[in-house]
């Protein structure tokens, strides 16, 4: 297990990756909470790119939850099959369609306990959704937040539920929504997966470069 941050480290490294990326923000295109929850679900296992295309014409056939349901599975289906998973996200985007019209008035609600009811929607996906579409402070650990924040010290935590807490701890609550695209840039830019640019990273300097294979 690596050794976690201190709380001054922590900050500077906060600060230097909020430099860095100032032009973090969602790579998902949408209008409404509705789009975004429908183009959260399609990002699993699917490039951001890829479902923008997916979602521009999905998103003009059925614009809400309604129209969505009304459009059904098998529409659905054969609008986002260029995107990874489409057969069970197909369905997933027609059920959770139909309850939030039976259910909700057709709106999306903010709430964790009722988002997470949703087909397909689990808690990062929720975090996601309460964090970007409704402003509520939520850290969302994808898997280049898992990665990097474990490199980088920011956690030892071995799950993501044990890193989103650790996250919580270390980054100022009204810094939680930005961190979570700063990560992201970050994991995507520089500290990728299999060959992280430690020689030209931002945080180089104090990043302990954890869990990285020598
Ligand atoms: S120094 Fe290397 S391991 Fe640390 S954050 Fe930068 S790229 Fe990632």
């Amino acid at each position: 297990m690596g050794k976690k941050l201190d709380e001054k480290t922590t900050k500077e490294m906060l600060r230097l990756l909020a430099a860095a990326y100032p032009d973090a923000k969602p790579a998902l295109k949408y209008q409404n909470p509705f789009e975004l929850l429908v183009a959260v679900l399609l990002s699993a296992q699917c490039t951001d790119e890829r479902v923008n295309i997916v979602t521009d014409e999905l998103f003009r056939k059925a614009p809400d939850a309604a129209a969505m349901a009304a459009l059904g599975e098998e529409e659905i289906r054969e609008t986002i099959k260029s995107c990874g998973l489409y057969k069970n996200k197909a369905k997933n985007i027609a059920a959770l369609s139909r309850i939030l019209t039976e259910e909700y008035g057709g709106e999306v609600p903010s709430a964790r306990e009722d988002l997470e009811q949703l087909p397909g929607i689990g808690r990062k996906s929720a975090n996601v959704v309460m964090s970007v579409a409704f402003g509520i402070p939520a850290l969302a650990v994808d898997t280049h937040v898992f990665r990097v924040s474990r490199r980088m010290g920011f956690s030892d935590g071995g799950d993501v539920r044990k890193v989103e807490e650790d996250l919580m701890a270390a980054v100022p609550r009204e810094d939680w929504a930005a961190a979570h695209h700063w990560l992201i840039f970050h994991g995507r830019r520089c500290c990728k997966a299999q060959r992280p640019l430690c020689g030209e990273c931002p945080v180089g300097s104090l990043c302990p470069r954890l869990y990285l294979k020598k």
